[in-house]
This record gives C-alpha cells, structure tokens and sequence, in this order.
C-alpha cells in the first residue's frame, strides 16, 4: 500500500519495545497502523514525557486534555501514596469516608454559586450519564416525568455511554449503535461557521444569537413539557476546538430557564483552569444547573469524576426520596479514595501555585503564537481560548484527517505532542507552560507543516 500511511510512517523512529501488541485493543486507534509503527510513552515529568526510544516529548496537550497542573507531581503522588497505604477501599454507599466528603466541599468551592452538591463518578463519561439520569429523576421528582427529551448538539461529545453518545453529535460514534440510542433527542446545529468566523481570536463575534435560536425552534416543534435538558460543551474540544460565539451561551441558557429546562455544561475538558478561570461556566459567567467533570480534577494521576449539581435540583430529587434511597445510581469506586485523595492534591496545586491564574495571564501570548501560523501552508482556521487551540488545515483530497495525522507523528518525532482529531490539529499544554516552550510548540508546527504535502 502507498499513500499517507506509508509516508507517515516513513519518517518515523521506531521505539524500541518488548511488549507483544496484540493482545491490548487500544481505543479511538487504528490498531493496526499503530502496531505496524508504534509510537510509546515511557515516562513523564512536568512538561515533558519521555518517548521509549528516550526522546524528550513536550506535552502539547496535557495528556489527553488532563494533566493540567504537569507532571509527576509530588503532592499529589504523595496523597495518592499514602492514601494507598492508608485507606485502599471504602464503599461507596452504605457507608462512608471523610475524604469524599472533603473533597466533595473543595470540589464545590470551585463551582459557580448554587452548584455545590457533588456526585462522585470516575470518568466524564460517568458524569455525563449520571448527569442526564439526574436530570430525568429531578423532572419525575417534580411531578413532570413528562420531561424525558435531551438535547445535544451537532459534534459535541459526551463520551462513550449510550447516553453521552445519543446526546453526541459524532456521527462514527454512533453509527454502530444507531437501533439503540436513546429515543428522543434532538441536536442544536455545531457553532462552526468557518466562512464568517475563521481565524477569529477568542470568541467568534458571529452566530451567538441564531446558533442559540435554534433552541427555540426545537421547543416549539416539541413543546417545552417535553424536554428535560439541553447539554453542551461551553467550548468543544474532542471534535476540534469549536470556541462559542459571543452570547451565545448566554441565550442558551435563557432560553433554558425560560422553559424550566435544565441546562448541562459539559466541563470535563474546560473544568479546572484550561480557559483560565476554575469552570468555563465562570470564565463566560453563564451558570448551568449542572456541571460534568472529569480530567482535571484528579490532575488525571487517578481516574475521577464528578457531577457538580444545584442545590434546587438535588434537592428536589431527595425530598422526593421519602426517606429511602433517593436516586438508584452509583458505582463501585464512585469517591474511591485514591480519587479523593488525588482530588484533594490536586487542588491543592492548583491553589497554591495558582495555575488557573496562570493560564489567564497565558492565554494572550498563546493567542500570539497560535495566530502566527496564519497564512502557514494548509492552515485555514486558528481557533483559541485560554490555553487551547485549535488549528485546522485544509483536508488532503480523498483522505480527510490525513494531513493532521501526518502533522501529529511529525510534531511527535521532533518532540512536541500535539493531538489530531479531523484535520484540525489541538494544543491544550498543561498549565504550567511557559512563554518559551509555547513558543516552541507553535514553531515545531510551522516548521512540521512546511513539510506536510
Ligand atoms: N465529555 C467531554 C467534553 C470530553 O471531552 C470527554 C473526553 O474527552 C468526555 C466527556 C468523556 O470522558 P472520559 O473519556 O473520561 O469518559
């Protein structure tokens, strides 16, 4: 076979390994063109992993959008150490742990006003799930059991429980599973509008009001009685950085109250400093009912999740308990206390180093070098907020995604990790990045994409 692959795979340094590949089925991979070449991680320390073939890899995009405090971070190795040593397991009903507790207060702390109840989960796409059954249960909890419709949007993605990916927006995601997907829901139309927005900084100025609109119209078609929730990503990420245009969160979230409909942002990537603020909820000042979140939280050093909940909403669903159990859901390791004490650690840091800070005073010079690959072969958009970016390129003719997926193994061979999802390329580097090394990720893809056909 030649094309792509092959030209990819030519410049790449094969790591060394003694590991038999078969037997791991690795996610979101083509399995076999990553066995074929494989690329590893061995090792990782503040800003940078070390590859296997002992290169020194810039982590570009905090891992998978969750290191954000880099790393191998002593406190919070050492919370999860002892904690370890200390308290292995503890159920998580029936019985309790003092360290859910605290670290569902600081947790709470960091939300917006009103939105401090916390559920525990270990991924975000726990948290979407939990999110959409809270939503439901607080509907039935009132009275309203009618309220069963979800609404999604176009590319928005909620990970991979039938209910993250019936309220996504991915097509492939859904695909296989089209027969079985929730019922009833529906899609806001994506906020990308390539012709009037590219190359934006920051907020997009078109499209807030008439992307949000468009809300309205699925409340007529299906009376507002009818619909539970509406759930989005304040900023998109895993489908290619889609920064919201301006007022648009703001009507959605309008709109929503005026139809008693509940209103999920989706945080697992904007929560915890990467748009400079602790939610993207603050960042924008819009608040929802409820917030998903996932990565950031445990600094990604244990799986972890949560479910951030207005008072209103969960109170509504345990008044209603009578006095038994209030809401039949939960997971094993719901508030394990490896994940609480990782919890706890890692706002611990991002406190005391104040990193969320940090990424604001960040975004301006990101913004510079992340805008200077305008005009660069391929580019056709740059989209940034806080510290992520996205930038997209032109789609190579007959193989879409393949000119993103070259740039990505370039950038990793020249050591820098970028991510590719589509044909954009993502930066979202952990939020103790310096000037210097921005600089360094921006110049690795100007120099990758002169080389990329
Ligand atoms: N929601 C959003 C916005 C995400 O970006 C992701 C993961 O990238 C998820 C949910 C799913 O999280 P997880 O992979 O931890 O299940």
């Amino acid at each position: 076979v030649s094309g792509p692959l092959d030209r990819e795979a030519a410049m790449h340094t094969q790591a060394p390994h003694s590991a038999d590949l078969s037997n791991l089925w690795m996610p979101f991979t083509a399995n076999r063109r990553f066995k074929a070449h494989p690329r590893m991680l061995a090792a990782a320390r503040g800003m940078y992993y070390t590859a296997a073939d002992g290169h020194q890899v810039l982590d570009g995009t905090s891992g998978l959008w969750c290191v954000n405090a880099g790393h191998g971070r002593q406190p919070i190795i050492d919370a999860i150490s002892r904690q370890a040593a200390h308290l292995d397991y503890a159920p998580s009903f029936q019985i309790g742990h003092e360290d859910s507790f605290l670290a569902a207060s600081e947790v709470a702390a960091l939300m917006p006003d009103g939105l401090d109840r916390v559920f525990f989960t270990n991924s975000g796409s726990e948290s979407v799930d939990t999110a959409l059954k809270i939503a439901l249960a607080y509907h039935r909890a009132r009275g309203e059991g009618q309220r069963t419709r979800l609404i999604g949007r176009e590319r928005g993605y909620h990970g991979v429980g039938f209910g993250g990916i019936s309220v996504g927006g991915i097509a492939p995601n859904r695909k296989a599973f089209s027969a079985v997907l929730l019922p009833g829901v529906d899609h806001l139309p994506h906020t990308h509008d390539l012709a009037r927005n590219a190359f934006s900084r920051g907020q997009p100025a078109w499209g807030g009001e008439p992307f949000a609109d468009a809300l309205e119209s699925l409340v007529a078609l299906h009376d507002a009685s009818t619909i539970a929730a509406v759930i989005v990503e304040p900023l998109a990420g895993s489908t290619g950085v889609l920064v919201p245009p301006r007022g648009y969160l703001e009507r959605l979230r309008a709109i929503t109250q005026k139809h008693g409909i509940l209103l999920i942002f989706d945080e697992v990537i904007t929560g915890f400093g990467r748009l400079g603020a602790a939610t993207g909820s603050a960042f924008f000042g819009v608040t929802p009912d409820l917030i998903t979140l996932a990565k950031g939280i445990s600094n990604a050093a244990v799986p972890a999740g949560a479910v951030a909940v207005s008072r209103g909403v969960h109170d509504a669903i345990l008044d209603a308990g009578a006095g038994g159990i209030e809401f039949f859901h939960g997971y094993t390791y719901s508030a394990h206390p490896l994940a609480t004490a990782a919890i706890r650690a890692t706002l611990g840091v991002y406190r005391d180093e104040d990193l969320f800070a940090r990424a604001r005073a960040l975004s301006a010079p990101f913004e510079e070098a992340a805008h200077a690959l305008k005009g660069r072969r391929h580019v056709i958009d740059i989209r940034n907020l806080g510290l992520v970016a996205g930038i997209e390129l032109a789609p190579r003719e007959g193989a879409p995604g393949a000119r993103a997926a070259e740039a990505f193994g370039k950038c990793f061979d020249r050591g820098v990790l970028v991510r590719y999802t589509g044909d954009t390329l993502a930066i979202s580097p952990p939020l103790i990045i310096g000037e210097d090394e921005i600089g360094r990720i921006f110049e690795t893809l100007a120099d990758v994409l002169a080389t990329v056909d």
